[in-house]
């Protein structure tokens, strides 16, 4: 059997920059990735107009000087197209393809505690043995294709979002329908229209969506941008999200300040472009000040959108930010075209897909193509996609009661899991934070935590069930003294049908997560049980 110092799983952003640290510290890695080329979830999201929503100049990596000149964004929003070329240069010019072995999906991972390695199959029946076993799965790589009666009967051509096709697609000419209108719905929508002939939205929730405002980045900006890492490194890992926040208001309360005032700062917001919700430092603690932008962005889409009953089926009704919220380019305006029909399929529900198209429950929708948007089995979908286990044989799927209960010690580690890390996993800043940050801060963090073990001889780490429990209970307080957990979406399971989890995201900031986990190396790892030839310290 194969052995390596570390397996990892996925070559996205975590996978690639994971396998980078592994070998500069002279460990044998392997990293396994179900597509055939680099780029993880920027690999399968090609549909028309997917964009990412953090700023290109802080979406990328920040550990390398000379990467960050060489690399030029041209907008200020990269397109998909653009951060794969770039994940595509990255793994070039850090040589990483001979450690990736593409098209081959882990099926299995077990612990066995006789060698203290990890087994790990993949689905072309080999298995290979780790001393570290690494999951760089994502948060959002396991598509949620719905269970709708006769979807399988549809005769025209059905894509999922994240699983576009590689050839290009051409809805010219055709009746299109899209069903979904999260991130990935909301931008698909507006490119589809303009090039279909009918474009029919299913839509099951409004969205509070914002301007992009994306525009090209003039040369002297990138220039200064290129001359500034260290002070913008500093900046991403000193904020909240990953993102440095605009200064516009973001110290005072939306409470403090006149409602007339207040507008103006919205409205600056909006035409500035971007997150909204960083105007003010209270909008997602507080259900008050949560309601200005709420009604700020519900007048936005009334003005917009010339038709009021289709601007009331498009208003949403629910807390600002409980759902993830989106940017845009011209999403709302794009219902005020002739090919352009809203269908609300709360009061008209759909009944099934036929061979022709999509009946609900008072029309039926003919179709040549269907789109859905209808996002992911998210965080722990993809982890549960494989067949986990650590001591005793337990699966991670058992202990975390197929995700109603979750307990990590840091979103990095698991009692019970020894020599097992999931960058980006729940209980982490992940997904309410620039990811790219994020999975900056575990893959060094894992990084320096195997050299450790390599330099004092030791053998395994493992979460403490009491560090574990202290984190869990932590991050749950954390999440209750916001408004997140009482919004329905998918961070708790909200969108997938019999799933519900506990909030499953570390929300006090980036910062702030950074200081606790330094501090727990710094500790000696703290709340972990670190192992050497079978006697515990
Ligand atoms: P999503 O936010 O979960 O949206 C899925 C949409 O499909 C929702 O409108 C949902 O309605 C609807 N839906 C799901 N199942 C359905 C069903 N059975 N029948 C009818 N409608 C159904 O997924 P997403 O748009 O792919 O985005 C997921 C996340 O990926 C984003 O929140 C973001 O974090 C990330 N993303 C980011 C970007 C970006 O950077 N710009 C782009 C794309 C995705 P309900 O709301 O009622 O559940």
């Amino acid at each position: 059997m194969e052995q390596f110092d570390a397996i990892v799983v996925g070559a996205g952003f975590s996978g690639l920059y994971m396998l980078h640290k592994l070998r500069e510290q002279g460990m044998s890695a392997r990293v396994y990735e179900a597509g055939d080329n680099v780029g993880g979830v920027w690999y399968w999201n090609r549909y028309p107009g997917a964009k990412c929503d953090v700023e290109s100049i802080y979406y990328n990596y920040t550990f390398s000087d000379a990467l960050y000149k060489e690399w030029t964004w041209t907008t200020r929003y990269p397109d998909q197209p653009s951060i794969l070329r770039y994940l595509n240069h990255v793994a070039d010019r850090f040589d990483l393809r001979r450690d990736i072995q593409f098209r081959t999906r882990v099926t299995a991972a077990h612990y066995d505690e006789k060698t203290r390695a990890w087994q790990v199959k993949t689905d072309d029946g080999k298995t290979v043995a780790a001393r570290y076993f690494i999951s760089g799965v994502g948060c959002l790589s396991a598509a949620n294709r719905p269970d709708i009666k006769g979807l399988d009967s549809f005769r025209g051509e059905v894509f999922h979002t994240g699983t576009w096709p590689h050839r290009p697609v051409d809805f010219t000419g055709k009746r299109v329908g899209v069903i979904g209108t999260g991130s990935s719905g909301i931008q698909a929508i507006p490119v589809i229209a303009a090039q279909a002939d009918q474009l029919y939205v299913f839509q099951r929730t409004p969205q509070y969506s914002t301007p992009a405002a994306d525009r090209p980045y003039d040369a002297e900006h990138m220039r200064e941008v290129k001359e500034n890492l260290g002070e913008i490194r500093t900046r991403i890992r000193d904020s909240w999200s990953g993102v440095p926040r605009s200064p516009i208001a973001m110290d005072r309360s939306a409470l403090a300040e006149p409602p007339v005032q207040r507008r103006q700062t919205y409205e600056a917001a909006w035409q500035h472009g971007g997150w909204i919700h960083s105007s003010y430092n209270d909008l997602i603690t507080d259900a008050q000040a949560n309601e200005t932008v709420a009604q700020f962005v519900r007048d936005k889409i009334r003005s917009i959108v010339k038709d009021p009953q289709v601007a009331d089926k498009l208003t949403p009704d629910y807390l600002f930010g409980t759902k993830r919220p989106v940017i845009d380019t011209n999403y709302f305006q794009t219902y005020n075209r002739d090919n352009v029909t809203l269908v609300d399929i709360r009061q008209d529900p759909i009944t099934e897909i036929t061979p022709d198209g999509v009946r609900t429950a008072g029309t039926e929708y003919a179709l040549d193509a269907l789109v859905l948007a209808t996002g992911y089995d998210a965080i722990t979908g993809p982890l549960f996609r494989i067949d986990i286990r650590g001591k005793d044989g337990m699966s991670l799927q058992d202990k975390w009661a197929g995700g109603k209960e979750i307990h990590t010690y840091l979103g990095l580690a698991n009692a019970g899991f020894p020599n097992f890390f999931t960058i980006t996993g729940p209980q982490s800043p992940s997904v309410l934070s620039n990811m790219v940050c994020s999975i900056e801060q575990h893959v060094e963090w894992i990084a320096d935590c195997l050299c450790h073990l390599r330099d004092e001889g030791l053998d395994t780490i493992e979460a403490t069930v009491a560090a574990e429990q202290t984190w869990s209970r932590h991050c749950a307080e954390v999440a209750h003294t916001t408004l997140f957990p009482r919004g329905e979406s998918w961070y708790t399971g909200a969108n997938i049908p019999g799933k519900t989890m506990p909030f499953p995201i570390y929300v006090a900031g980036v910062n702030v997560y950074r200081g606790i986990c330094d501090k727990v190396a710094a500790n000696g790892y703290e709340g972990f049980a670190l192992t050497r030839s079978g006697t515990a310290r």
